[in-house]
């Protein structure tokens, strides 16, 4: 992030991720519950989720189903899958959302701003011009869930149009 966003929300995933036990990533991924846990996407190796505590509406994590915690784990192949799913979130969400930039990246370990360190992700963060005064309104939290609602039913469709082929029913977790 070359530009800090203003996401007061994050302080409740901060008070809230010691509460659920295992691996976020693997618990969703191995849910049957896309919806509720607001995948979006789901395809060979890798799945695409929102991000529950984003920095810009529309801001995704793509998960490879393997509980790894670094690229370095991930053999060729596998990191190709978990590449060709970023792009295809990235696809979407310019296709969906239309943002003017986009923040790609992958934090690895606790120090360098891993919340979920234990299980790599990619974050796929639409950026718009002058995006911190947008999330400003959304700092009500009270509106977020429906931002969370609208937006993974608008990306999923998305996904679904541009990339049927590649959709998974049920991945499960190395
Ligand atoms: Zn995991």
């Amino acid at each position: 992030m070359t530009e800090r966003i203003y996401a007061p929300w994050r302080i409740e995933y901060i008070l809230d991720k010691e509460k659920e036990p295992g691996c976020v990533f693997c618990n969703r991924a191995t849910s049957s519950e896309d919806e509720k846990h607001l995948i979006v996407h789901r395809a060979e190796g890798a799945f695409t989720i929102m991000n529950k505590f984003p920095y810009t509406n529309g801001h995704v994590l793509v998960c490879p189903y393997k509980h790894v915690s670094d690229i370095s784990e991930l053999d060729s192949e596998e990191n190709g899958l978990l590449l060709e799913e970023v792009l295809r979130a990235i696809s979407v969400l310019r296709d969906v959302m239309h943002p003017s930039g986009l923040n790609v990246g992958v934090n690895l370990g606790v120090d360098a701003g891993a919340g979920i360190h234990e299980h790599l992700h990619y974050h796929v963060v639409p950026r718009w011009r002058g995006d911190t005064n947008i999330m400003a309104v959304l700092a009500d939290v009270k509106v977020i869930p429906e931002h969370f609602v609208s937006a993974s039913r608008k990306l999923r469709a998305g996904f679904n149009r541009l990339f049927p082929e590649t959709a998974r029913k049920v991945e499960k977790c190395d």
